[in-house]
């Protein structure tokens, strides 16, 4: 006999991407760890075929955000709750028969700041779904479910990471994922040692920014059509000669993806080995093959960046997430993260249009 639905909640970390950017998409390998912040949603079942949703205090401008649409008659707006529509709307798509609910969502994910606040949110609302529904859905594929939801209804063709670490990642661990098979295994963050410093440049990229990630992705398809290949996971640096004789500026997106894959391998084998030199060389250098090889950073993130390259307590930093605004992630030594990071933003702010926000440590 079918369960009747109960009250259900459940939450979900936000991520900070280590190293291995813009990989997700082409087959390749990623390195993210969950960070303290997180999403929690509460669902009490009703008995229509409603649902209602409470977002609590929209950032930007502190309204209260709640709306409500009728199951079955998913519509993308635009808004903020087709991330709640897209999974309903997934959902059915893919047989489960669903009843109405009220969901309340809190969350201290920053919005659109590269730290995974759209898949923390698909990620809790399915696992609260799920369990308010008694719906037999394993957790690997709540991640893919919430990949859908930004493919098949936000209309962001994002890989499959940002809900692969939703889902998975712990903190104080990296998640190394190789995100063709969908194969990963945990590598322990040396915190007696290391800690990682986030800072928020205080440019957001909203739902508008899918343009330019939905742009790359394309310019990569075209490099792999042009290069004979199914993705660019299966080429390694001995290629680079033929990648660059493609028509800008696919030969720089190829390069980049192809010797970021190879930076993610080698900062597990450093942070295996405990060399944090190592590591922090391949964070700048990720940055600089994201800033000028693959044009997602923008002027704000390269100004942190540099801000932390001062700092003898640092051994790397780099844009993290899709780019186009955002944050940066650094590496420093264990127990100065929160006096790195008043000194990067201290030296960002002596631009007075500037707004950044020390996010980790939380202090
Ligand atoms: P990111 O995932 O890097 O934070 P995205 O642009 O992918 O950035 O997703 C941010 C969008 O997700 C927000 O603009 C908003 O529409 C939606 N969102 C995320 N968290 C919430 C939340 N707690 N409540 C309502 N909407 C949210
Ligand atoms: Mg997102």
């Amino acid at each position: 006999m079918e369960k009747k639905p109960v009250a259900a909640e459940a939450f979900a970390h936000g991520r900070v991407n280590l190293i291995g950017e813009h990989t997700d998409y082409n087959g390749g390998w990623v390195l993210p760890t969950a960070i303290p912040q997180k999403t929690t949603v509460h669902v009490t079942p009703r008995e229509d075929g409603q649902v209602t949703i409470d977002a609590g205090a929209d950032p930007k401008s502190g309204e209260h955000r709640h709306t409500a649409y009728r199951l079955g008659e998913e519509k993308a707006t635009g808004q903020w709750w087709d991330y709640v529509q897209g999974v309903t709307s997934v959902l059915a798509k893919s047989g489960f028969s669903l009843k109405g609910f009220d969901l309340s969502i809190r969350s201290n994910v920053p919005e659109g700041s590269g730290l995974s606040s759209s898949a923390a949110l698909e990620v809790s609302v399915l696992k609260a779904i799920r369990g308010s529904q008694n719906l037999d859905i394993p957790d690997m594929q709540i991640a893919q479910f919430g990949q859908r939801v930004e493919n098949e209804f936000v209309g962001a063709r994002v890989g499959i990471m940002d809900q692969m670490a939703c889902s998975f990642a712990k903190s104080g661990e990296a998640l190394f994922l190789d995100t063709r098979d969908l194969v990963y295994r945990n590598v322990r963050i040396p915190r007696e040692s290391v800690e990682l410093v986030i800072v928020n440049s205080g440019v957001t990229h909203a739902l508008s920014s899918a343009n330019g990630y939905n742009q790359r992705r394309a310019e990569c398809e075209k490099a792999c059509e042009a290069l004979g290949v199914e993705s660019l996971r299966e080429l390694s640096l001995k290629d680079l000669p033929r990648v660059a004789t493609l028509a800008e500026p696919m030969n720089r997106r190829a390069k980049h993806v192809i010797t970021e894959n190879e930076r993610v391998k080698n900062a597990v084998t450093a942070l295996e080995s405990n060399d944090f030199s190592e590591l922090g060389r391949l964070f700048f250098e990720s940055h600089a093959s994201m800033r000028d090889d693959y044009e997602v950073s923008v002027p704000e993130i390269d100004a942190l960046v540099e801000a932390a390259r001062f700092d003898s307590n640092v051994f790397g930093a780099r844009l993290t997430g899709g780019g186009f605004g955002g944050s940066i992630v650094a590496l420093v030594k264990a127990g100065t993260g929160a006096s790195v990071g008043k000194k990067i933003l201290e030296i960002y702010h002596r631009d007075p249009k500037r707004h950044g926000v020390l996010l980790v440590p939380e202090v």
